[in-house]
């Protein structure tokens, strides 16, 4: 066999043999189970060391395009007789098991972009996420932490670290904490990979599949996608403009034994109510009679615009009663990944161990940079700035509202948090509406991905009130009411 051979060229010589054979095997001039030369062979025809030819082989042999029979030789693989799957719209190529798979509806947000990828405009405004404005948050600054850390820090931070969490930052979380009226030591809290794995933790440790968990009705999307995933029996309980309607609870908890009561008590998702101090109480007494673990998720309790704060669930449990969770994904960026729960009595260390399963520690290099950068109280100016700035957000969004949208329009306004929850008038459905208003250049989120039962929000819609500046929230709102006139 013949293969040209550059002794100056940089490429190394069983490379250049093993490219030459390569190409030969892909385009067939080299036919399936034909035998190569043997390597003592080829290497005396090429000149070259016997070991370059059997390096060559074995590189050939490793992506699988030649096998070798013990003392026969070294021999050209038929091609992968596998079909080919890439075939884009023919399902059937798929195996039998993907076909399969089970149906679940989740994913609303999908649906929303999808459309808006379809039908769109270029310069569309979005009010259907469930962020905050990451133009406010001081990347620069965080850039400048996170090279401090590796310079101070190195190779530790690269490490797994405390599975609990980075010690330092679980301190500081629990001064921030205190500082709100809620006591705890950094040993019972647990950094997690956002809220979002906090509530798979404890859903995991808590429930099993046919399990009841009672929720508010409506909630986070996110929320009830989860525990339609774990299949879990889901049952919700109506929320007013004091958060959940904590006197139907009771019959509730004595109908369906739930194993969890999850709650946002402040700035609710979707609705931005907070839960009364009142409600707050007779939750934990309920929680105590009927023997039901509470999780507190406060996903914005830091954006408060005005009125007062009422003490977290968590600062009235007298002691393992209420899972209080928290997440730097609103008040900084959701894709740190870093949110926390506080948790006492055997349940902490049950989470610690789930935490562990689910996928070893959260980030050590982000933690670190995330402790230092709260620490040096740039989080307290950056929270400063971001609710000035919200503040005037939601009211000139609820003025846009006004001026454009008025007539049966009905608003609760939030005193802190992302959401305005708006009733349409009439009979208007949000779901009917949204291509009208993609067409127009905007979007929301309906107010069916909140329910257990869509048709309980089809006549609601979610917006976001943080993401645009005044004049961009106006010229929305104005595109909005000109999607509900044409419907
Ligand atoms: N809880 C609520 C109420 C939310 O709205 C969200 C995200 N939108 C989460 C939890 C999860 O967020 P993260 O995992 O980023 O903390």
């Amino acid at each position: 066999m013949r293969i040209p051979i550059d002794r100056n060229s940089p490429t190394p010589l069983y490379e250049q043999i093993e490219k030459h054979l390569r190409q030969g095997i892909l385009n067939g001039s080299l036919a399936p189970e034909a035998r190569l030369p043997a390597s003592r062979q080829l290497a005396s025809d090429l000149g070259v060391n016997r070991i370059t030819v059997e390096n060559a082989y074995a590189a050939l042999e490793a992506d699988g395009l030649v096998y070798s029979r013990v003392g026969s030789g070294t021999y050209i693989l038929p091609p992968n007789p596998l079909p080919k799957i890439s075939r884009p719209g023919d399902e059937t190529a798929w195996p039998l098991w993907q076909r399969n798979l089970p149906e679940r509806s989740l994913g609303a947000r999908a649906a929303v972009e999808e459309l808006r990828l379809t039908a769109g405009r270029a310069d569309h405004i979005s009010f259907a996420g469930g962020i905050s404005d990451s133009n406010l948050f001081p990347a620069e600054d965080f850039r400048k932490v996170l090279q401090a850390v590796m310079r101070r820090d190195g190779i530790a931070a690269l490490e797994y670290g405390d599975r609990r969490g980075y010690a330092p930052l679980r301190e500081t979380i629990a001064h921030i904490l205190a500082s709100q009226g809620l006591q705890t030591s950094p040993e019972n809290v647990l950094i997690t990979a956002g809220s979002q794995q906090a509530l798979a933790l404890v859903s995991q440790l808590l429930l099993e599949p046919g399990d009841t968990i009672l929720v508010e009705s409506p909630t986070y999307s996110g929320a009830l996608d989860l525990f339609r995933a774990l299949n879990f029996r889901i049952i919700g309980v109506p929320v007013d403009g004091q958060g959940m309607c904590v006197d139907l609870l009771e019959k509730q908890l004595q109908q369906h034994h739930p194993k969890l009561v999850y709650t946002i008590p402040n700035f609710h998702n979707p609705t931005g109510t907070c839960l009364s101090g009142a409600r707050r109480r007779e939750l934990i007494v309920l929680s105590d009679r009927y023997n039901v673990p509470i999780f507190e998720d406060d996903f914005v309790g830091d954006l408060r615009y005005e009125g007062r704060a009422q003490p977290a669930l968590k600062a009235l449990d007298p002691g393992g009663r209420v899972i209080h969770v928290s997440t730097f994904s609103k008040m900084l960026m959701p894709g740190l990944r870093v949110g926390f729960l506080v948790a006492d009595g055997p349940v902490y260390d049950g989470l610690v161990k789930f935490k562990r399963v689910n996928d070893l520690a959260t980030s050590s290099l982000i933690q670190r940079a995330l402790h230092d950068y709260v620490t040096v109280g740039r989080y307290q100016a950056h929270l400063r700035r971001s609710t000035h700035i919200f503040r005037k957000r939601r009211d000139a969004m609820l003025a846009a509202i006004q001026r454009h949208l008025s007539g049966g329009i009905d608003i609760d306004p939030p005193q802190g948090g992302l959401f305005i929850w708006l009733k349409l008038p009439g009979n208007l459905s949000a779901d009917d509406l949204l291509p009208r208003a993609i067409r127009e250049g905007v979007d929301f989120m309906p107010g069916g991905n909140f329910f257990l039962d869509g048709g309980d929000g089809a006549g609601w819609l979610r917006l976001n009130f943080v993401v645009h500046e005044e004049g961009w929230a106006e010229e929305g709102i104005r595109r909005l009411a000109r999607a509900v006139a044409r419907l």
